[in-house]
């Protein structure tokens, strides 16, 4: 039997190796005293993919890259802030099959200095072949993105924009599909998770999550979001309506409420990309007992709040738990004033 079998019907193009691998992280489960309360700590590696230096924006970019051949486009063009993983795995994807790659770029963080605007995605979007152009301050990223569409067009070529962080409809369907992956993983395995974290920046990742569970029938709120870059309420309100309409592109009926979307906005601190104490030490610990590395934008502040659910109780005796690892390492070069002990 096949899960959500609507889903391959959908135009696809694979950047990925194949189904990221789910490890144990027995170091740290040790260090936490975890075996004692029968809870189980895994991590799903999907910053381990051979493109780009990997990440969750490659899963999305394997639907739009598959919408953008559909229409004939010859171009991807993207957004984000400057240190935007998504802008990279725009450009290594599109190195990767031929798309020309331009990239509007802004100043999302209150952060500068040569490592934050040199280092890190940036040094790689311009390995990658990219044209990343820094906007000025309070200039609209989808706006100049569209104009330069129109120009493209008037020399006759085709466009395609991908918004902030891939998060679409059409780029959820990634993390619809990982949803799907995990639970043939889980049926290999021989196992439930009770619990599946992830950051929530732009919400495609967590909102594809959501459809996939709904879709195959599954309680959508063993997902578990950490907000790094809105408010909760905001969060989950875009949360919802994308996986409303992700299950619509499924042909399934927009049954998402706001109760199956749990967001915790305790890790935002000062807001998106600014560096908080239990990120750094989240990171630091995930680096130094188990040698794997988050980003200090997302998977550093979304670790930094299950190491507390996990200290406090909120994750209850006999639970088994799935990090979802969604990469940005990179972003710990541009980081290294904050990172460095
Ligand atoms: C973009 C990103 C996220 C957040 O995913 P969204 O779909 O934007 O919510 C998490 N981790 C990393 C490393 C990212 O680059």
């Amino acid at each position: 039997m096949s899960l959500i079998p609507s889903l391959d019907a959908l135009p696809h193009v694979d950047l990925l190796d194949g189904p990221t691998l789910i490890q144990r992280l027995t170091r740290i489960e040790e260090h936490l005293g975890l075996a004692a309360r029968g809870i189980r700590l895994f991590a799903k590696r999907d910053d381990t993919m051979s493109l780009g230096g990997g990440g969750n924006k490659l899963r999305k970019l394997e639907y739009h890259l598959g919408h953008a051949r559909r229409i004939g486009a010859d171009t991807l063009i993207s957004t984000g802030g400057l240190q935007s993983n998504h802008a990279r795995l725009t450009a290594a994807a599109a190195a990767k099959h031929g798309f020309a790659c331009e990239l509007f770029l802004s100043r999302m963080v209150p952060k500068d200095g040569i490592d934050y605007e040199a280092n890190g995605n940036v040094l790689l979007d311009d390995l990658f072949g990219a044209k990343p152009l820094l906007l000025a301050r309070g200039e609209n990223g989808m706006a100049v993105a569209e104009a330069r569409t129109a120009a493209l067009a008037r020399e006759g070529r085709k466009a395609l924009v991908i918004p902030l962080g891939g998060s679409t409809p059409t780029g959820a369907l990634g993390y619809t599909r990982c949803a799907r992956e995990i639970a043939q993983q889980e049926t290999t395995m021989d196992l439930r998770f009770d619990r599946v974290v992830v950051p929530n920046g732009s919400s495609g990742t967590q909102a594809g999550l959501v459809a996939g569970y709904v879709a195959m029938g599954r309680d959508p709120s063993v997902v578990r979001g950490y907000s790094v870059l809105a408010d909760a309420a905001k969060a989950r309100q875009s949360t919802v309506t994308f996986a409303n309409e992700t299950l619509g592109l499924l042909s399934l009926p927009p049954t998402v409420a706001g109760d199956d979307v749990h967001i915790d906005a305790t890790q935002l601190g000062d807001g998106y990309g600014v560096a908080t104490d239990a990120m750094k030490a989240a990171v630091r610990l995930a680096a130094s007992r188990e040698g794997l590395l988050l980003d200090p934008v997302y998977s550093g502040k979304a670790f930094a709040g299950l190491l507390g659910a996990l200290r406090d109780g909120s994750v209850r005796d006999g639970e088994t738990v799935l990090f979802v690892v969604t990469g940005g390492a990179p972003g710990l070069f541009a980081y290294r004033e904050d990172m460095a002990s």
